[in-house]
């Protein structure tokens, strides 16, 4: 079985030191490649050397919600500049979207409406990432419907919210947050989804699985997150694994 990792940031600090050796037990499992999103301009600007340097890996440019402290007024227009230049590296726009959490929600709702603008102008799919916000996506949806679909990163919801995100052409991203106890009501949505609906994801080194806590998360750690959506699936594991790499490598053209 081979799988494709949708969303991991092996640029990130935790992973970065012992990369090769996180990238030689992934593969081991057969997980060879991997969609590493931006997160701030200065990073995406390191993100088309990166992937040069790992073969395997895929990338894409975003301006992460949750550093909305760190942009400032002119990093999107850069942002779009920078995208247009490395289009032909590039797999997706993301990691764009918008978090309850934290503050300043009309300036995340423009934000997000200027990457789903960037994304449709280059052709992309999306990479969201959401907290407690489906009814302020929705909202930047009906304002900009998003023409190339992408993955609703780490879903959580309802079938109903799963639905509405599948009619725009979305995927769910499936990552760790199923292994817990308290992420019944996901695994009743995922149970009863489409199939071709789902794509896996480890978000490290974010996300550590039940029973990892407190350490940070490796890429490795898909495997297990596969095997927690076997149990939720009623497909054997050769054909969920198939659908699922099918399924990543036709959304990001890998
Ligand atoms: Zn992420």
């Amino acid at each position: 079985m081979r799988f494709i990792d949708t969303h991991c940031h092996l640029d990130f600090d935790e992973l970065k030191e012992s990369l090769p050796q996180h990238l030689t037990e992934a593969q081991a499992q057969g997980i060879g490649q991997w969609v590493v999103p931006g997160v701030t301009l200065e990073q995406c600007h390191t993100l088309p050397v990166f992937a040069q340097q790992h073969p395997g890996v895929h990338i894409a440019f975003g301006l992460h919600p949750y550093f909305m402290a760190q942009h400032s007024a002119t990093d999107m227009s850069d942002l779009a500049a920078l995208a247009h230049q490395h289009r032909a590296q590039l797999v997706a726009i993301g990691e764009c979207g918008i978090d309850a959490i934290v503050e300043e929600i009309d300036a995340q709702q423009h934000l997000f409406i200027e990457h789903i603008a960037l994304a449709n102008a280059l052709g992309l799919p999306l990479i969201v990432h959401h907290r407690k916000s489906h009814h302020l996506l929705a909202n930047a949806f009906k304002q900009c419907p998003p023409q190339y679909g992408g993955v609703i990163h780490a879903f959580s919801g309802s079938l109903q919210d799963a639905q509405s995100y599948l009619k725009l052409g979305f995927k769910l991203g499936v990552g760790g947050t199923i292994s817990y106890p308290r992420a019944a009501k996901t695994r009743t949505t995922l149970a009863q989804v489409p199939l071709d609906a789902l794509v896996l994801e480890t978000d490290a080194p974010s996300m550590p699985l039940a029973g990892y806590q407190g350490q940070p998360n490796v890429p490795k750690r898909m495997v297990e997150v596969f095997a927690h959506l076997c149990d939720i699936r009623k497909e054997p594991a050769q054909q969920l694994a198939h659908a699922l790499y099918s399924s990543s490598a036709a959304l990001f053209r890998i």
